[in-house]
């Protein structure tokens, strides 16, 4: 079987928030394969903890995915405020090195201390983030030595520490409310400790690291800590100084972009291994904020248990991240997919949250009375920075007079710069520019753009990260990377049909039968957009309807 096919077979989409298919993404060439560990969004950890985890695994990823579009080089792009991701990225880098002769990596893999250009690290920018003896906050590997200059620990109340029994999280025959629980409670399902490397119960292992054949060498890149920085155009012009046409895709310009925990997954698929979980962040206002695996198809409701509960009585769910994620509905049932990279729990009367429901009327009578016109929305948009012609006020205005669509619109990749952070009158330009691209989308209207310079204060106007989170009314939600992810085991998984851009896949199994943990469950057809489902526990088919395969777990 082709590479490919491993890819679609092993259920393989991006895990960034779109879900594209990674089959289809690497079925075009590029000459230069960019790994996206920037994660963006305030708050979010996952990356940054698989990075830490697993850089060998990521650094041999980035070889295999780079050699399947025939790149010439394969670049790990993340925040040169990663400090101990740096590092151990580098170590592994240096031991991929060291297998060169094993045929693993080209000639021009870098080494510590001799970097290759576009990944010198320079030790005066990390002043304030962590020096030897820094004191890292949260993490638990106590004795364990990072490039021979051991941690203190400092253990702060939020701290899960391994073994350490993490009480009233789950106790035996505690219901779980919501999602298809109507009647039937899903008993206590214990969350355990981690499991040794080699044997993960969700995650990923060394022996996913099987490769074979001669890949293109790989560097680090260091990107400046803005938002969004993530973002696939953002990245590409940092990382090779080239811009992505507006309206057009990194492959434009010879690139292909591909998140840290979708490469991860790449190379599990490429050994027969399908995406049975992943990692999310559960954060804001509970008890223990980290980094979870779980399996696909995990009610979020059991997550939110996992991490010790909700703190407060009136809440909202926003799913992803602050700047770029949803505010889930008031009862909508949510369960872990593919896609999903964090759970953030805010107050009902949170900024995000009033954002969010702010009727559509309401949202234009303050565009009316309220928008002075003043363009720092689109001074501020990070695509009009890179010279894309968007022009976020002129949409504020277009909607005002309600007279006409503004189809730059249409280049809007909702990063809520404009709305979040640069409107001094706390208007909803990003809303707007959702509103008439989704218009414009569908009355079929479609422009072509042209390339601009970039404005003259492009380079003076990206937005730090730490303003950005305080802007959002995150920054007392931040935490430090885990040293270990919680792993979190589910009596029961409703697994969707539909994780990916694309036509839904068409279940394979009926009700009643029974599953092995990693059989395929939904099935796509041949050539079409899209990637077979699977079963993420063991157990029962107890239904398939609205899209979706319920299975509870059994011996
Ligand atoms: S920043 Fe706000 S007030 Fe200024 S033009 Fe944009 S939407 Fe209007
Ligand atoms: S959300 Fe606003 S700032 Fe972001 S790309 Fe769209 S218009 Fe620009």
């Amino acid at each position: 079987m082709n590479e490919l096919e491993l890819l679609r077979q092993g259920g393989v989409v991006g895990g960034g928030g779109a879900g594209f298919p990674l089959w289809k993404k690497l079925a075009s060439p590029a000459e230069t394969l960019l790994i996206n560990g920037a994660e963006c969004e305030p708050v979010l950890q996952s990356d940054q903890y698989l990075m830490l985890k697993y850089p060998d695994l990521l650094v041999r990823a980035a070889g295999r995915l780079a050699r399947i579009v025939g790149a010439r080089e394969a670049v790990i792009c993340l925040k040169d405020h990663y400090v101990p991701q740096i590092r151990a990225l580098q170590d592994a880098l240096c031991a991929a090195r060291g297998a060169r002769s094993a045929g693993e990596l080209g000639e021009d893999a870098p080494i510590k201390g001799a970097p290759n250009e576009g990944a010198r690290i320079d030790r005066a920018r990390f002043k304030g983030y962590l020096y030897e003896d820094a004191p890292i906050r949260g993490a638990l590997n106590v004795g364990a030595p990072i490039n021979g200059a051991p941690i203190k620990v400092v253990l702060t109340k939020d701290a899960l520490n391994v073994g350490a029994p993490i009480e009233g999280i789950l106790t035996e025959d505690a219901p779980i409310k919501g999602f298809l629980n109507k009647g039937a409670p899903i008993n206590g399902a214990p969350v355990q400790d981690a499991p040794a490397e080699d044997a993960p119960i969700n995650g990923y292992a060394q022996g996913d690291a099987e490769s074979g054949g001669i890949c293109p060498p790989v560097r680090l890149h260091l990107l400046p800590t803005v938002y969004p920085i993530g973002d696939e155009q953002a990245l590409v012009h940092s990382a090779t100084g080239k811009t992505v046409p507006p309206g057009a895709l990194p492959g434009s310009v010879g690139c292909c972009v591909v998140s840290v925990s979708t490469a991860l997954n790449g190379l599990r698929a490429l050994q027969g291994k399908p995406v049975l979980s992943r990692f999310v962040t559960i954060a804001g206002e509970v008890k223990h904020p980290g980094v979870y695996c779980a399996p696909i198809g995990t009610p979020v409701s059991l997550l939110l248990q996992a991490a010790g509960g909700v703190k407060i009585s009136e809440y909202r769910l926003q799913l992803g991240g602050p700047m770029m994620g949803r505010i889930a509905g008031e009862n909508e049932e949510i369960v872990l997919t593919k896609t999903m990279g964090g759970v953030l729990v805010l107050p009902k009367e949170h900024r995000l949250v009033k954002h969010a429901d702010l009727p559509l009327d309401q949202v234009r009578n303050r565009a009316k009375s309220v928008c002075i016109q003043c363009r720092t929305c689109t001074d501020l948009c990070p695509r009009h920075l890179l010279g894309h012609p968007i022009y976020p006020h002129l949409t504020m205005r277009a909607f005002a007079l309600g007279n006409r669509l503004e189809p730059s619109a249409a280049l809007c990749m909702e990063c809520g710069i404009c709305e979040l952070y640069a409107c001094p009158m706390g208007l909803n330009p990003r809303r707007v520019q959702q509103l008439h691209k989704s218009m414009l989308r569908e009355q079929g209207q479609k422009s072509t753009f042209a390339l601009k310079d970039a404005p003259a204060l492009a380079e003076h106007r990206a937005v730090p990260s730490g303003r950005v989170a305080a802007r959002a009314g995150v920054s007392g939600y931040l935490f430090d990377t885990p040293h270990q992810a919680i792993q979190v085991q589910t009596p029961l998984v409703c697994i969707p049909l539909k994780q990916h851009i694309g036509a839904p896949s068409q279940a394979t199994v009926a009700v009643g039968d029974w599953v092995q943990r990693g059989d395929t469950i939904g099935r796509m057809a041949e050539g079409a957009l899209g990637c077979d489902v699977h079963a993420s526990i063991c157990g029962r088919v107890e239904r398939v309807e609205q899209g979706m395969v319920v299975i509870r777990a059994g011996e």
